[in-house]
């Protein structure tokens, strides 16, 4: 499957929950989950048929790709590598996901969003340990610094994510230099650091079918 570039706000709807896709406007009414939280769709006011089972397992993993805009190989494999690691699979699996650049990017104030940070790692504008990396999906570790390139620093985005980021509380798996535009990896994320809502158990059950 291609990466997703339609409207983003209709996955939300579709997930009945905030998935926060788009940086600022997800914090003010203007978000479509404020305005109209059903599904997208002609029949979409109409669907009301409760979800369990096999549909649960399916919306969980749907959410959680779609919070990370990771394609759905990449995201089975990202389950396979959590199931053979040592650890609690759900969790292994959702340290991976923390762990992208683009998200890490993110994370550290670089970008609004997930979208938008992907946009600027893949544009070239963000270095991992002194050296340019634009992979989005590129895997951090407890000990990478991670920064904006010294001539990216005054791109447009990135000044509107730096006021953005003073007012969200910082995570504390990552150190953070605002001034700098650039943050260092701490320690591997707990459960209690990826505040998403997302049921990783059931993507678990989902995939050892
Ligand atoms: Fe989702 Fe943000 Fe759109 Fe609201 S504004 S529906 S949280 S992407």
């Amino acid at each position: 499957m291609a990466r997703y570039t339609g409207a983003v706000c209709r996955l939300c709807r579709r997930e009945g929950t905030k998935l926060f896709l788009k940086g600022a406007k997800c914090y003010t009414e203007k978000c479509a989950i404020e305005k109209r939280n059903f599904a997208p769709g002609q029949h979409g006011r109409d669907r009301k048929a409760k979800i369990v089972g096999y549909g649960l397992q399916l919306r969980e993993k749907q959410k959680a790709k779609r919070i990370y805009f990771a394609l759905e190989g990449q995201f089975r494999e990202y389950y396979e590598k959590a199931s053979r690691s040592q650890g609690v699979t759900g969790l292994r699996l959702l340290q991976q996901l923390e762990c992208r650049l683009d998200n890490v990017a993110f994370r550290l104030g670089f970008a609004m969003s997930r979208r938008q940070a992907r946009q600027i790692v893949r544009h070239g504008h963000v270095e991992v340990n002194g050296r340019k990396v634009n992979i989005p999906s590129f895997q951090v570790s407890v000990g990478d610094e991670i920064k904006v390139r010294p001539n990216s620093q005054k791109l447009v985005v990135v000044e509107g994510a730096r006021e953005f980021a003073s007012h969200q509380a910082a995570p504390s798996w990552l150190s953070i230099d605002a001034a700098n535009l650039s943050g260092k990896v701490l320690a591997l994320p707990n459960r209690e650091d990826i505040n998403l809502p997302v049921n990783e158990q059931l993507i678990v059950e989902l995939y050892s079918k």
